[in-house]
């Protein structure tokens, strides 16, 4: 059926498997597809996810109905499987519910639906230093949504891409960024320019060498997406590199598991602070999902403040630390490229960490600009040119 109104979502659902039968129980509906699979459904849950306009404003496909004001122990009167091949409730107290197919099979949760959905989420990529590296080119990002979503797809599951063909006019940046969505701003600027300068506020605005880190682990959200545009690149030295922090922490986990907890489990402090600004945010370095996966590595060894753990864990922390610092010099993890002019490294900032060698200011111009974006902007623009 699919049509505009049928669901509280602007998605569409294929028909997967067709509605072969549904039965009563007293508090669910057994509902058996064409392909054998049987789905229970709650008379609860069915009735919470009624998509009829009196349930679900068609304008927003948000819902309306809150699932206390029907009683909690509302059954259905009445199933059946309508000409169009939907899931038709008429429930006790006289409301009806219609459910399409698709939309009942992609939210199914039987534990072989679920299983089969957890299975098909995106999954990270780990690299190593041997990285083929993702290239793409910028006039293709600007015009074509399907480059642009190739793109995105490989910065959300690889977490590192390099892109070709960048004007190198100050300011470009900004168009192309713009093509995810709104870039985060923050105290360094919509975009930042990465030069040298006599009164640098960050480590980041010097010729020193940068070791690996993540940008603004001092917030409690890092941006999620990094830019940073090569405008001039004359200096010599400043090659960028890069390490995948989702690898590092899974290589600790395998190779030093308690290293691996101590930094999961103990927060440390990151501060940045110059004279109008004081920002500070306590958190582990490594974070993990729900499902105990790895999500974030927060990490810039320039913006720590002193280790506060107890007199116990201080030996475990330093030990851990250590560990991981010293797994992200290693070769095995380490890609080095230097950019050129019209070149553009966008990256996970909560995944990849970046460095740079440092460079010589007295053997010619070095100019990058910088920005960031959300997380929730790329997954969002992704999801939406998926439609
Ligand atoms: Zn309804």
């Amino acid at each position: 059926m699919n049509t505009a109104a049928a669901f509280a979502d602007f998605r569409t659902y294929p028909l997967i498997s067709a509605l072969a039968g549904v039965q009563a129980l007293t508090d669910r509906v057994m509902v058996k597809w064409a392909d054998d699979r049987v789905s229970p459904f709650h008379h609860q849950w069915l009735r919470d996810n009624c998509p009829c306009p009196l349930c679900v404003y068609t304008v927003t496909r948000e819902q309306v109905l809150e699932i206390v004001d029907v009683e909690e122990d509302l059954v259905a009167a009445e199933t059946s499987v309508d000409a169009q091949g939907c899931l038709c409730v008429a429930w006790q107290d006289g409301h009806r519910s219609r459910f399409d197919p698709g939309w009942l099979r992609a939210h199914a949760y039987d534990d072989e639906s679920r299983t089969e959905r957890r299975a098909s989420k995106p999954q990270s990529r780990l690299w190593h230093g041997d990285l083929p590296l993702p290239v793409f080119d910028y006039p293709a990002l600007m015009n074509d949504n399907d480059a642009l979503l190739q793109w995105l797809l490989a910065v959300r599951d690889i977490g590192l891409t390099q892109v070709r063909g960048v004007p190198t006019e100050p300011g470009s940046l900004k168009l192309i960024a713009q093509r995810i969505s709104f870039i985060r701003e923050s105290n360094f600027g919509v975009l930042f320019n990465v030069q040298s300068k006599a009164d640098a506020d960050s480590n980041a605005y010097t010729a020193f060498n940068l070791p690996l880190h993540s940008d603004l682990p001092t917030r409690e959200l890092q941006p999620g997406l990094q830019f940073l545009h090569c405008l001039v690149n004359d200096a010599e030295g400043g090659e960028s590199i890069f390490v995948d922090g989702f690898a590092i922490a899974e290589a600790l986990r395998q190779e030093d598991p308690e290293a691996f907890q101590a930094l999961c489990e103990i927060p440390v402090e990151f501060r940045n602070k110059d004279r109008h600004s004081d920002y500070r945010r306590l958190a582990p370095i490594i974070a993990l999902d729900a499902c105990g996966q790895v999500s974030e590595i927060r990490m810039a060894n320039f913006l720590r403040g002193p280790f506060d753990a107890s007199v116990e864990q201080m030996p475990k922390l330093y030990r851990a630390y250590r560990r991981f610092i010293a797994m992200t010099r290693e070769p095995r993890f380490r890609l080095m490229q230097r950019l050129n002019p019209g070149e553009l490294w966008c990256f996970d900032n909560r995944r990849t960490l970046h460095a740079r060698n440092a460079f010589d200011p007295g053997t010619g111009a070095r100019h990058f600009q910088g920005c960031y974006v959300d997380r929730d902007e790329l997954l969002s623009r992704i999801l939406v040119l998926q439609r």
